[in-house]
C-alpha cells in the first residue's frame, strides 16, 4: 500500500477551500497550501469564516460569494 495520508489528513493550518472548481488547485477539491487568510460567506451568517490560502482567498473574493471580514 502506498496511500499518501498527507493527501487525506486535514491539518489545522491548511487551506480549507472546498471548491473543486477553484483554479488554484485544478482537478482536486482540496488545497494543500497553508491557510493564511480568512474569508466569510456573504449569503449567510458566517461567524467562523473559512481559513484559506491567499490565492484561494483572492479567487473566493472575486467570485463575489465571500468577503474578507
Ligand atoms: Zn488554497
Ligand atoms: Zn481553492
Amino acid at each position: 500500500m502506498s496511500t499518501n495520508w498527507n493527501m487525506i489528513a486535514k491539518l489545522a493550518w491548511q487551506c480549507d477551500c472546498a471548491d473543486s472548481g477553484c483554479p488554484v488547485h485544478i482537478g482536486t477539491s482540496q488545497c494543500s497550501d497553508p491557510g493564511t487568510s480568512h474569508v466569510y460567506r456573504v449569503d449567510m451568517e458566517d461567524r467562523d469564516g473559512t481559513q484559506v490560502c491567499e490565492a484561494c482567498a483572492n479567487d473566493a473574493l472575486e467570485s463575489g460569494l465571500f468577503r474578507e471580514e
